[in-house]
């Protein structure tokens, strides 16, 4: 069977809620989706936050041209070994440099140290919803909708 999850990550990689926010955070996503699985994870390093089948390309955010795959995965693999810490590099495409987490990802992907999952939601967020889960955070949110 195939499942979505839908992955909130705070929109600074390193940024981790304390625990009365993270307790708070699940309280909220309990009154939201009633029986249904939510996990939140944390890392020690920054980890590479994918969506799964929903990907489809990356692209330049200056010249806004899809980046090429195997020179993405090459740079991943590099990065993936410094934890995506010192993550600055030339794009092959219009040589600005840019960090990977700057980059346009097709569906949303993101980096994070800290995730929270909801295993095969019946309902989207809604946008209040998601203000007040950011408020709750102390940091924006990126909504990344995965599927396996
Ligand atoms: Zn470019």
């Amino acid at each position: 069977m195939s499942d979505s999850i839908l992955k909130l990550i705070p929109s600074i990689p390193s940024f981790i809620p304390n625990s009365t926010a993270q307790i708070a955070l699940m309280e909220y996503l309990n009154s939201i989706f009633s029986n249904t699985k939510i996990k939140i994870s944390i890392t020690n390093n920054i980890e590479f936050i994918d969506c799964g089948e929903n990907f489809q390309e990356v692209v330049c955010p200056y010249c806004k041209q899809p980046l090429n795959m195997e020179w993405w995965g090459e740079t991943m693999s590099i990065l993936y070994e410094k934890h995506f810490i010192e993550a600055f590099f030339e794009l092959p495409c219009c040589s600005q440099t840019t960090q990977i987490f700057d980059l346009i990802y097709k569906e949303n992907c993101g980096f994070s140290k800290f995730v929270i999952e909801v295993f095969n939601p019946e309902i989207k967020l809604t946008v209040p919803q998601l203000s007040e889960l950011e408020k709750i955070l102390g940091c924006e949110l990126k909504v990344i909708n995965a599927y396996y």
